[in-house]
């Protein structure tokens, strides 16, 4: 089974989720690539997929280049932690950024973006459920440094969470919308491949899903 044999099942259920909760809109599939080699992700870029995600700048830089030459339309998503001294490259690579989470962050993507005049889309990433290993800032730093992201010349367009594993994520879904009402943000970049349908029928713009797509990772 290749990823383009799940991509109809899974963009339906997104539709259906949607449909559900009476969303005039849909949610944007981003297909998390990470670890899969490119011939892996042909088949999906051939079924005319145009929307994935990467953890790792270097990863993203081996693997993409030669892709976007092949296929136009890319939109590349970065979801995996960023280092600032990073943040150059990430911002000429990556249309989005999923992970904006520090002051030193928010201050080395506001370098490299006026540096280079690219400006991708950028979420704050919150911890949600206030998890000691997890990244993300605390709920209580949130409105300061969407502030600050904002005055660097962030284009900060939405949220992201990774709820805490093996409890019911719903809550941590409405949570996180409930703070991107409060910052005056749309975007919520949530759900993943256990739980996007729910993430959906909260408001889930994006949602962020590997294994279903591609299988388990090695
Ligand atoms: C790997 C990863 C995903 C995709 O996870 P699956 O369970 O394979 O769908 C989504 N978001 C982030 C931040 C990830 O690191």
């Amino acid at each position: 089974m290749t990823a383009d044999s799940h991509l109809h099942e899974i963009e339906a259920r997104i539709a259906r989720a949607a449909a559900t909760a009476r969303r005039s809109d849909t949610a944007t599939l981003v297909a998390v690539s990470k670890t899969q080699p490119a011939e892996a992700i042909e088949p999906l870029l051939a079924a005319g997929h145009r929307v994935f995600g990467e953890n790792r700048v270097a990863e993203a830089a081996a693997k993409w280049p030669a892709l976007r030459e092949r296929y136009d339309g890319v939109a590349l998503h970065l979801i995996g932690q960023l280092q600032s001294n990073k943040a150059e490259e990430a911002v000429a690579l990556f249309d989005a950024i999923h992970v904006v989470d520090r002051p030193s962050l928010v201050a080395a993507l506001g370098k490299a973006m006026a540096r280079s005049g690219r400006r991708p889309d950028c979420f704050v990433q919150v911890n949600i459920g206030a998890e000691e290993q997890k990244g993300g800032c605390a709920i209580a730093d949130l409105p300061a440094l969407v502030d600050q992201a904002r005055a660097a010349g962030l284009p900060v367009v939405g949220l992201m969470c990774l709820p805490p594993a093996d409890v019911e994520p719903a809550p941590y879904f409405a949570l996180l919308a409930k703070l991107a009402r409060e910052v005056g943000v749309e975007g919520l970049s949530m759900g993943m491949s256990n739980d996007y349908e729910t993430a959906v029928t909260i408001g889930a713009t994006h949602v962020r899903i590997g294994s279903a797509l591609f299988g388990a990772r090695a």
